[in-house]
Order: C-alpha cells, then sequence, then structure tokens
C-alpha cells in the first residue's frame, strides 16, 4: 500500500507528463527488452513452448514495432486537438488536452503473457501514467524475467512490477487504493469480478475478454487458402489464442473439401508428429490440460484427438457431429481443437452464431462482396477479418477490442494512447467581446436564441 501512495506522490510531482521524460522512457524500455530478448524467448518456451520466431511475430517483436509507432508519433498525439466553435460560443476558441489518468493498473493472462502485460503499458506510458503490472502467475518463467526487466528498466515509483495469486493480490490492491484505471485482459468470469470491484470505487476499466469466435467458410470461398490461414492461427501457440476460431461453419458444398484440405495443411505444418514439430506448442497447465480433453469425447474427430499429459501435448484435432447441448459449444475452447459444422442457409447460421453475443472475433471466407457484407452488417463482434484469421490485430493501425460479452475499450497504436488519456475540453473565451444579449433580462430574446441554437 505504502508503495501505491509513493507512485501516486510521483505522479502528482508532474515527472511524468512531459514529452522527453515519456520519449526517454520509451526508448530506454525499448533498449531493454532487446537486452533480454533472448532470456524472454527462452522463458516464453519453457512456458508454452514457443520458437524464437513465433515469439518475435506474437510477442517481442509485437511489442518493438508497438513502441517504435508509440515513439514516432507521440509528439503528435500529444498536442492539444482544436476543434471548431460554434456560433453561440463565437469568438472562443475550443481545444482538447490529453492529460495522464494517474496511477493504472494492468492486469494481463498467461497464454500471450508478454505481449498481453506490455502492449498496454507502452500506451499508458505514452499518456504519462503511472503504471503497477500484474502478470499471470500461470507463465512463472517468463513473469520471472519481465520483473526483472521492469525492474532493471523504471524506478518502482513509476512502474511498480506485481506477481501472485490474482484472487488475492487484485482485491488486496483495489481494496486499499483507488486506481484511476484498471485495464483487464482475461476470462469474462474474472472480468465481471474486477468490473464489478471497480464500481465499487467508480474506477473506469478497460476489458479484453474471450468468447466463441465464429468463422465462416462460403461456398465461394478459395477453400485452400482459407484451410491454411485457419490452421495457422487456430493451432498456433496450441490454439491458445482468444482470437482462435473457435469454431468453424462451412457451406454444406464446401465441408468435405475444407476437411481434406485442413488435414493436408495441418500435416505440412506440424508433421505426423506435432508433439516433436518445432512449430508447436504445449498446454500451460494440467488444469487446462484436462479441461480440455474432456472435449474430446464430445462429437466425432476426423483427424488428431492424441494427447499426452506428461508433456502437456494435444494433438491439432478436427472434430465434427457437435451441438449446442455440449460443453465443446458452450464454452471458449481456448486450445488446439476444432468443431466444423455445415449450414444450408446464412439464417441457420447467424442462429447458432447468436448463440454467444459478441464474440471478440468474426472471420469469413467468400469472394463474393454481398456475402461479405451481409456478414460484417449481421453479426455484432469486436473486430475481425475477411479472407484471414486474427491478423488484424497485428496491424497497430485498427483499434483491437471487443465489445460487450467480449469487453469494452480499445487499445494498439493511437488507441492505446486515447485509453490511457483522458480528454479535457477546453473553451477559452476573450474578454474584448461580450455582448450582453446572454444575460439578463432574457425577455424578448426567444426568437434570437432561436436562431443562434438549432
Ligand atoms: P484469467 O481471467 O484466469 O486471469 C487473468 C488475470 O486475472 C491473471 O493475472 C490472474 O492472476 C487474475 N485473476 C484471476 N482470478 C482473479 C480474481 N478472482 N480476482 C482478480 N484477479 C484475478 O484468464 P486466463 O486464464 O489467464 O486467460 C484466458 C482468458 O483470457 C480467455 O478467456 C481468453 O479469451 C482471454 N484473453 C483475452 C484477450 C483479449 O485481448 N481480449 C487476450 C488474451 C486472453
Amino acid at each position: 500500500m505504502e508503495q501505491l501512495l509513493q507512485m501516486q506522490r510521483f505522479f502528482n510531482s508532474g515527472t511524468t507528463r512531459p514529452y522527453a521524460f515519456r520519449k526517454a522512457q520509451l526508448i530506454k524500455f525499448r533498449d531493454t527488452i532487446l537486452k533480454y530478448e533472448k532470456q524472454i524467448h527462452d522463458a516464453l518456451y519453457t512456458d508454452l513452448k514457443k520458437s524464437p520466431e513465433e515469439c518475435w511475430v506474437t510477442e517481442t517483436g509485437f511489442v518493438l514495432a508497438e513502441l517504435n509507432n508509440t515513439i514516432k508519433h507521440l509528439k503528435t498525439w500529444m498536442q492539444p486537438g482544436l476543434v471548431s466553435t460554434n456560433l453561440l460560443n463565437a469568438p472562443s476558441k475550443s481545444f482538447i488536452l490529453h492529460e495522464p489518468l494517474g496511477v493504472v493498473l494492468i492486469i494481463s493472462p498467461w497464454n500471450y503473457p508478454f505481449q498481453l502485460l506490455l502492449t498496454p503499458l507502452i500506451g499508458a506510458m505514452a499518456a504519462g501514467n503511472c503504471i503497477v503490472l500484474k502478470s499471470s502467475e500461470f507463465a512463472p518463467a517468463t513473469s520471472v524475467v519481465m520483473k526483472q526487466m521492469i525492474e532493471e528498466c523504471f524506478n518502482k515509483e513509476y512502474v511498480l512490477f506485481v506477481e501472485g495469486d490474482g484472487a488475492t493480490v487484485i482485491p488486496a490492491m483495489m481494496n486499499n487504493f483507488t486506481f484511476d484505471h484498471i485495464f483487464y485482459t482475461g476470462s469474462t468470469a474474472v472480468g465481471k469480478i474486477i468490473y464489478k470491484m471497480a464500481a465499487e470505487k467508480l474506477v473506469p476499466v478497460t476489458l479484453e475478454l474471450g468468447g466463441k469466435n465464429p468463422c465462416i467458410v462460403e461456398e465461394d470461398a478459395n477453400i485452400k487458402v482459407a484451410a491454411r490461414r485457419i490452421a495457422m492461427t487456430k493451432f498456433s501457440n496450441a490454439g491458445q489464442m482468444c482470437v482462435a476460431p473457435d469454431y468453424l461453419l462451412v457451406h454444406e458444398s464446401k465441408k468435405a473439401a475444407l476437411v481434406e484440405a485442413l488435414k493436408k495443411i495441418i500435416l505440412q505444418f506440424f508433421s505426423d508428429k506435432p508433439e516433436e514439430s518445432y512449430n508447436y506448442g504445449k498446454i500451460i497447465n494440467e488444469k487446462q490440460f484436462n479441461r480440455l480433453v474432456n472435449y474430446l469425447q464430445q462429437g466425432t474427430i476426423v483427424y488428431g484427438g492424441r494427447f499426452d499429459k506428461e508433456k502437456l501435448f494435444i494433438e491439432p484435432t478436427i472434430i465434427e457431429n457437435v451441438n449446442t447441448g455440449m460443453g465443446i459449444m458452450q464454452e471458449e475452447i481456448f486450445g488446439p481443437i476444432l468443431p466444423i459444422i455445415s449450414f444450408s442457409s446464412k439464417e441457420e447460421a447467424l442462429q447458432l452464431i447468436g448463440q454467444h453475443k459478441n464474440p471478440l472475433a468474426f472471420y469469413v471466407f467468400t469472394s463474393s462482396h454481398t456475402k461479405e457484407n451481409f456478414w460484417l452488417n449481421n453479426v455484432a463482434f469486436g473486430g475481425g477479418c475477411i479472407n484471414n484469421a486474427s491478423w488484424h490485430l497485428t496491424n497497430h493501425h485498427l483499434p483491437f477490442g471487443g465489445r460487450g460479452f467480449s469487453g469494452s475499450g480499445q487499445y494498439h497504436g493511437k488507441a492505446s494512447f486515447d485509453t490511457f488519456s483522458h480528454k479535457k475540453s477546453i473553451m477559452k473565451t476573450p474578454t474584448w467581446f461580450d455582448p450582453s444579449i446572454k444575460y439578463p433580462p432574457f425577455k424578448g430574446k426567444l426568437k434570437l436564441f432561436k436562431w443562434v441554437i438549432r
């Protein structure tokens, strides 16, 4: 608690506000990540069996690209935004100041333990805040390296790294201290707990949650390309990805072709011994492993299905004959198991999608503009891709986030800066012009008011 009060005092001192401070800290952070690159990659291998290449694309390189973009644009983002002034207030000037929020808390999950903790950190630093980082206890090797790296890079009044069991550590902090913002990434269930605790003190929150992401494959889709892109995303990090396609909805005329194409490409990507593949990860822990193995008893396996508890390995698996009464179609899968369901009409597919409100991501594979527009206009989701899966989140020009059940608020690039800033709206009115029309007595001025205010 004393540490949090010290952070508050440090924030109040104004040290984090100037552009020069923010830029210098971001550059120092970039240098430190580069220094720790090998240790980070080794830790991610220990926790999730990620190759250095996968680490670069989805973790370290991802964060560095975000840093470079932020350093490049920070000065422009910090400029007061000039806006027009309406006739009623002429000749005033109106502008928006971007204010830091104060001391903010960032909470992350275990699946991309580096990226999901440190990408929001960049936005929070850029906006001039002091930051408490809470890593996930389920990716312990990565957490140890991140802690060492953060403590080497920043003083503890500016960025504080906190570890431990979230269910104890987070309520303890939130009960004793009022954060100025909470940025939470993780499950919907815990998101609700955080949201309730924050509401008690009216602390604003950003929630980046999960859900069941539908992936539509239309009859006019390029099946070979669709299979390649779906398999790449679904089985990356052994399916433990918030934006992975959770299940496929394929037009009935293309189901057989898609299953064949998927089988072929999975074999090509990960060989017939994926447990030994350089390109294939492992399940994070026994609890998640057991949960996933349970899904293998549901529906009919058409590819894969092997598992090994010792190695926390589950083979890339395709399942058919699933229905909405089964757990696999009720909960977020978050693993390398892909149910395939065929549809004959859009209405039928929409009804199934509607069982899980507001998916975080949505994908459609089609060569028709009309079909593309139909799906974009008829499903309420966070963000997504046409003829691709998950790559939208790697473009920092696109704000990333869910809606409703999959979260609220957005980040990445400028959206991160905005999330961690308060937009302070200011009107500056000159004193040389002060018409008495604005002041009492008002009698007889209605016609004029109606002309000015409309
Ligand atoms: P989780 O909710 O179990 O844990 C996330 C964080 O919350 C951890 O740091 C944990 O310590 C903390 N926590 C756990 N219980 C808590 C409690 N009772 N009170 C306060 N804090 C608590 O999530 P997870 O299992 O680590 O991650 C998987 C989930 O995260 C999936 O649902 C996935 O879709 C989602 N996710 C979403 C995104 C996104 O960007 N929207 C990204 C990655 C993962």
